[in-house]
């Protein structure tokens, strides 16, 4: 391709995105099928809608099924003794299964130095902590609380939501294994209510959460565009999401992103030095798991042939797209390229972040970059990501149309020499 039908080809790419109504279409018909908690009817629907806009796209399509099991709520509820009152919860992912009065402990935002200072108090009470706005260099993940709480004897976990109004927290709560302690997501107007029964003196809680074994079969859906080499660029985004909302942000908007950039460089791939892999990962919010079983698949030549991945997760809520990178070279120095291109920067972030599928690709010496909306700014919509307020109507047209641009252009940018 010479210099100017590629800056022509950019042109049109950014135009057509722009007219795109595809995008917005994409995006309404995946909230439609719900939360798409894998393994769940809602993620079964979303396959089947993926499955037919991949199929759509025009490459070679395939599948990879693996199988998971884990736990499923059947129904719970956390009441607040002294009052006799329900507080609003939610059980995390894997949520083990518990019907039990427990005393508890407020360890306020629950870090590492938290839990060391309650050290002799912690054990045998469920511990109280908050939620953090998840995406800032700074912030204490719900895993490392839970990793603490499990590691100082708790009985078991509650997490706070620190957004007012959201209802619920949700999240990946364990791997469902023996020792896992139950871990349950309260409202803001909860945690206040819970800490401030604490603050006049002990209070127990009435934990409970039923839990059945289940068993199934993920899938993972694959496009492949081959270009003039073997080499390939892997374009990724989850499927699957949490039950409180529409998963909207995260990651229906990342979804609708990634079919969208697939249309309009899927057919210039044949052209380009590298090929395009569409990658539909599920499992993701259990422990990446999808993407695990994926990456584990490849052997030494084919994780070679892999120039890098580019995870979109989160692509919305900020006007402007961030690049989590590792600080790995080849990432920081796509990210220039295609900030140069179309005139609109991709911001680096530096930290080693582990939040998404594209942490299995790092692991496996493949240069990865998640692209999300947003980064070290509370305002950001990705605060309220994993609660009730993660809907549709969060979304900004012009952000999503914004991050499929920039999504395409780092994606174009990796499939040239
Ligand atoms: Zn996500």
């Amino acid at each position: 391709m010479t210099g100017d039908t590629f800056m022509t080809d950019i042109r049109d790419i950014i135009g057509d995105i722009w007219l795109s109504d595809e995008l917005m279409g994409d995006l309404t018909a995946i909230c439609d099928t719900g939360g798409r908690v894998a393994g769940t009817a809602s993620e079964a629907a979303a396959q089947a809608l993926l499955e037919r806009r991949a199929r759509d796209l025009g490459g070679q399509y395939s599948e990879q099924t693996f199988t998971v099991t884990g736990l499923r709520s059947q129904g719970h509820s956390v009441r607040l003794i002294a009052s006799g009152r329900e507080l609003e919860s939610y059980p995390l992912l894997n949520c083990a299964a518990v019907d039990d009065v427990l005393p508890v402990i407020d360890l306020g935002r629950g870090t590492p130095s938290d839990f060391e200072g309650a050290r002799d108090l912690i054990p045998g009470h469920a511990v109280l902590v908050r939620h953090e706005f998840p995406f800032s260099t700074n912030h204490v993940h719900r895993g490392v609380k839970l990793a603490l709480a499990r590691e100082y004897g708790a009985a078991a976990f509650l997490i706070g939501n620190n957004q007012p109004g959201a209802g619920a927290v949700s999240g990946s709560g364990g791997t469902g294994e023996p020792g896992e302690i139950p871990a349950f997501g309260l409202s803001h107007d909860a945690t206040s209510e819970l800490a401030t029964a604490l603050a006049f003196g002990p209070a127990e809680v009435h934990l409970v959460n039923e839990a059945t074994a289940g068993e199934w079969t993920g899938r993972n859906i694959f496009v492949r565009f081959p270009g003039r080499t073997d080499d390939v660029v892997v374009l990724s985004a989850h499927i699957d999401g949490h039950g409180l909302a529409e998963s909207a942000m995260d990651n229906g908007a990342g979804l609708a992103t990634v079919l969208e950039v697939a249309r309009r460089l899927g057919p210039r791939a044949a052209d380009s030095e590298r090929g395009l892999l569409v990658a539909l990962f599920t499992f993701e919010e259990w422990a990446l798991t999808g993407s695990a079983e994926y990456v584990a698949s490849l052997d030494e030549a084919e994780r070679g042939r892999i120039h890098c991945n580019v995870n979109v997760d989160t692509p919305v809520g900020y006007p402007r797209l961030y690049g989590l990178t590792a600080g790995n070279p080849v990432i920081l120095d796509l990210l220039q390229r295609a900030s140069r291109l179309g005139g609109t920067p991709v911001h680096p972030i530096y930290a080693h972040t582990t939040n998404s599928d594209h942490a299995n690709f790092l692991a496996a010496g493949i240069p990865a970059v998640r692209l999300i909306g947003g980064y070290n700014d509370e305002s950001a919509g990705s605060r309220l990501l994993l609660t009730a307020a993660d809907t549709r109507h969060r979304i900004e047209p012009l952000d999503l149309k914004h991050g499929a641009i920039v999504t395409a252009l780092v994606t174009l940018s990796a499939m040239q020499a």
